[in-house]
C-alpha cells in the first residue's frame, strides 16, 4: 500500500522501523526481530539503509519479506551521499524490480573521511537530487523525506533549514519524517513554521523509546536532541537498573505518543529499532486509543 493513499485516510498510524544487519552473519537474527515486529501489524514499517554500506542489499529483501510474508506495508530507505550516479541508478532499479512503492530518500551522513573535502564534484550533495533521481526514473513511487524538529546540525539557522526542506518537498515529497524528539513543544513549533513556510505534506511525528542509558548518549549525538528535565531525571533516577530504565522509556514514549495524538498529530513513527518488545508494549499502551 502506498503511504500516501494510507495518510489520506484520516485514521491514527502508527508505525516502527527496523534496521537491515550489519554483518552477514546476523541477517538470520534481524529477520527473526523483524518478523516479530511485522506481526503486530503496524500500520507500516520503515527499514533503514546503511550509508555506502556493504548490507544494503538486506534493506529490500527484509522489506519484500515483511511486505510479502506479512501483509505490512513496508517504506525503504535510500541513502544517496557516499554513492555514485551508477550505484544510486541501479539501486532505484532493484526497487522498481521488487515492485517497492513507498521510498525513503535520504542524503545519509557524511563518512569521517568526506566531511570537509571539497563537494562540487560530487554526484549527490542533498537528499533532493535524490528525489529528482527517483521522480525521473519512470516508475511511480511514493516518496517520504526526513526533517528536523530541532534543526539538522550542519544547518545554520532554522529558516535556511525550512527554505531547503521546502525544497526537498517540491521535488516530490509526499511526507516528511522527523529526526527523534523528546520534547512535544518542539514539534508544535517546527509544525506551525513549516505551515507558514507552506509545506503542507503530511508529517509522521518520530518517537525513540530511550530503553537504556547508553542509548541517551548516542541519541544526543546522532540528533543532538534537547532532553527535559523530566527525561533526565528519569535516567539520572533509573539508568542502572536495566528493568526500571526500560519501563520508564517506554513509559516517556508513550506520555508523548499520546500527548501527539491528542493535539492532533495523526501519524506516530516508533524507532524501536529491532526490539519486538518495545513495539508491542508500545503498541498495547495505545490500544484503545489506536482502534477507537
Ligand atoms: P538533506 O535533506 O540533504 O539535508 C542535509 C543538510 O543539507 C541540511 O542541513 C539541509 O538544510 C541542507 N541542504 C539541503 N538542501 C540544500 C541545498 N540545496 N543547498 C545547501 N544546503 C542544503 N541515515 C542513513 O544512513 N540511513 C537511513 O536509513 C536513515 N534514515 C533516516 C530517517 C529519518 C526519519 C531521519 C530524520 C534521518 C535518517 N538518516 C538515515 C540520517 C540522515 O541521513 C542524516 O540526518 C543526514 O545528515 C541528512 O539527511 P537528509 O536526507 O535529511 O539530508
Amino acid at each position: 500500500m502506498r503511504l500516501d493513499t494510507l495518510f489520506q485516510q484520516n485514521k491514527l498510524t502508527l508505525s516502527f522501523e527496523v534496521f537491515p544487519p550489519k554483518t552477514d552473519t546476523a541477517l538470520e537474527k534481524v529477520k527473526h526481530a523483524t518478523e516479530a515486529v511485522a506481526r503486530l501489524h503496524p500500520s507500516f514499517m520503515s527499514v533503514t539503509y546503511g550509508a555506502g554500506g556493504g548490507t544494503s542489499q538486506y534493506t529490500l529483501e527484509i522489506a519484500r519479506n515483511i511486505e510479502e510474508n506479512y501483509g505490512v506495508p513496508t517504506l525503504a530507505h535510500l541513502t544517496c551521499v557516499s554513492s555514485t550516479r551508477e550505484t544510486v541508478r541501479a539501486q532505484i532499479e532493484l526497487l522498481k524490480a521488487a515492485g517497492i512503492e513507498n521510498v525513503m530518500a535520504l542524503r545519509g551522513d557524511l563518512p569521517e573521511e568526506m566531511k570537509g573535502s571539497d563537494r562540487s564534484h560530487w554526484d549527490y550533495r542533498h537528499a533532493t537530487q535524490l528525489i529528482r533521481e527517483l521522480k525521473e526514473s519512470g516508475a511511480d513511487f511514493c516518496i517520504g523525506g526526513a526533517c528536523y524538529p530541532e534543526i539538522h546540525p550542519e544547518s545554520p539557522n532554522q529558516a535556511e533549514d525550512i527554505r531547503f526542506l521546502k525544497e526537498k518537498v517540491d521535488a516530490g515529497c509526499s511526507f516528511l519524517t522527523t529526526q527523534m524528539f523528546f520534547d512535544n513543544n518542539l514539534l508544535y513549533n517546527f509544525l506551525y513554521k513549516i505551515r507558514e513556510a507552506g509545506i503542507s505534506v503530511p508529517v509522521v511525528a518520530g518517537i525513540m523509546p530511550i530503553t537504556n542509558a547508553n542509548q541517551v548518549e548516542r541519541a544526543i549525538k546522532l540528533s543532538g536532541s534537547f532532553m527535559p528535565q523530566r527525561f533526565k531525571a528519569l535516567v539520572d533516577k533509573f539508568g542502572h537498573n536495566p528493568e526500571a530504565m526500560k519501563q520508564a522509556g517506554i513509559a516517556y514514549a508513550t506520555d508523548q505518543i499520546i500527548d501527539l495524538y491528542a493535539n492532533g498529530v495523526n501519524h506516530i513513527h516508533v524507532y524501536s529499532m529491532n526490539k519486538p518488545d518495545v513495539a508491542e508494549k508500545i503498541q498495547s499502551n495505545l490500544s484503545a486509543i489506536i482502534h477507537r
